[in-house]
């Protein structure tokens, strides 16, 4: 009889296969070079038709220096008046954005990520919320959280955010643990997080997640240990846990890490066991993929209610929001349509000079991929379908549309990740480890080969 550890790793090992995090459905990888700018004009004048709840991201791409595991789309530089300039192009970019929606259109979230958004001194980001509620109606119950970097974060920043209305904050930590800082070039004392954490708390900004990576060069079980230990003293809200993605002829900055420092994958998955097994005895509930909440968190109360939503941020609240993606590289995310921005800067900026919203790619959705893009959501934040809600709210037979699939479920079904019944099927606790896995049953794009190995593993 196997243990329960030995049964998880045999399970981790049998589905952790490459495939898409479903932060959309299609993925950004299938999204097109925009040619005919006509195709926009619909969805734009629905966006103005009518009063609608946006959720709006700012991406500020600066960072002071390159940490070597870094897949975001940023730009490392020391000169801060860059900051000036983007913000110059960032309002531009809102006042015509702003035309887009209908006057009593109110945002229901604010995020600002990157990139680095404390790259901005604390009068750019005053500035920054300044482009914000002169162009955009912001609801007073916003959630507006921003990404921050406990190297770059001063008590002047926290006020300038707290001024500007930010009511959350998530901190990039990775590891505390010195050597393997230095192996990532990302030193970072956890003094330095301990006080940027106190620091926000003093002065407000009360909901904290932290971001950590397993599988980093140097990380051993026992390391990742005294890393979850170190970050729980400080009591966050929520934790995401991520497993590091070695794809160096993608992210190039990952060609700098040596690669006979990685952790072995039976060390890798001894620390995501350790995870999933010992935050819960901590207080904090495994929410799905690799995010975990305190059982009073929103997250968690979103996951009872079914609001539970997921986008290019991960995991979040108030699935009905329109996303509204503004800055170098954003993704905007409407009803049938995804449209990326141009990633790069110049071109972002002209684009703009030329009176012009600065997208670059772009996706319109098929009705198969709306109602697969619905499926995988609702496997990815609820957990289950039920086939007569989802022909209630889609007019769709799901028995009939998806008969190949349901067949596919059976094998996962056997392996505990689910329980199929005559009316849906539900992932058990076991299954929500792999919710990647069950989703990607329902995904018509990873049949082509080289789809598939864009993706990071899924464990
Ligand atoms: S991990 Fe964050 S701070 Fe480091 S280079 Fe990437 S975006 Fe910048």
């Amino acid at each position: 009889m196997l243990s329960r550890e030995q049964g998880l790793r045999e399970l981790i090992q049998k589905y952790n296969v490459s495939g898409p995090r479903y932060t959309s459905y299609p993925t950004a990888i299938q999204f097109e070079e925009l040619t005919d700018r006509s195709v926009l004009e619909t969805e734009l004048m629905n966006r103005a038709s009518a009063p609608k709840a946006v959720s709006l991201y700012f991406h500020i791409p600066f960072c002071f220096s390159l940490c070597w595991y870094c897949g975001c789309t940023k730009i490392i530089t020391r000169d801060q008046d860059r900051g000036d300039v983007y913000l110059d192009y960032i309002e531009k970019e809102a006042a015509i954005v702003s035309k887009t929606l209908h006057s009593y259109s109110s945002a229901k979230q604010v995020h600002f990520g990157g990139g680095t958004p404390t790259f901005l001194t604390p009068d750019q980001l005053r500035r920054l919320g300044e482009i914000i509620h002169h162009h955009f109606y912001v609801h007073e119950e916003v959630e507006f959280s921003v990404e921050i970097d406990p190297r770059k974060c001063t008590e002047e920043h926290i006020i300038a955010l707290k001024e500007i209305g930010v009511n959350r904050a998530s901190l990039g930590v990775q590891d505390t643990n010195e050597e393997v800082q230095k192996a990532i070039h990302r030193i970072q004392p956890f003094e330095q997080t301990e006080m940027v954490t106190l620091l926000l708390r003093k002065h407000g900004i009360g909901n904290i997640n932290f971001d950590l990576i397993y599988g980093l060069p140097l990380q051993t079980p026992e390391t990742f240990a005294k890393t979850i230990e170190d970050v729980v003293s400080l009591n966050p809200d929520r934790f995401a846990i991520y497993s590091y993605a070695h794809m160096p002829s993608i992210m190039p900055a990952q060609k700098l890490l040596n690669e006979s420092e990685f952790p072995s994958t039976n060390e890798k998955l001894g620390m995501l066991v350790y995870a999933i097994d010992k935050l819960p005895t901590l207080g904090y509930r495994y929410i799905g993929m690799d995010h975990f909440a305190k059982e009073d968190d929103e997250l968690s109360v979103a996951l009872d209610d079914g609001t539970l939503q997921r986008n290019f941020q991960g995991y979040s609240t108030h699935s009905e929001l329109e996303m509204i993606a503004l800055g170098m590289s954003g993704i905007s995310q409407g009803e049938n349509l995804y449209c990326q921005n141009e990633k790069d800067l110049n071109r972002y900026y002209e684009l703009l000079d030329d009176g012009e919203l600065p997208f670059k790619k772009i996706l319109s959705l098929t009705e198969d991929d709306k109602i697969r893009r619905k499926v995988i959501m609702e496997i990815m934040c609820n957990g289950e379908i039920n086939y007569d809600r989802f022909c209630t709210e889609s007019g769709q037979d799901f028995k009939q549309l998806f008969c190949k699939e349901i067949e596919k479920l059976r094998l996962l079904e056997a392996d505990g990740l689910l329980i199929l019944t005559e009316s849906g099927f539900q992932i058990t606790d076991l299954g929500r480890l792999f919710l990647r896995n069950v989703a990607m049953v329902f995904d018509a794009y990873l049949k082509k080969k080289s789809d598939q190995t864009s993706y990071s593993k899924t464990v």
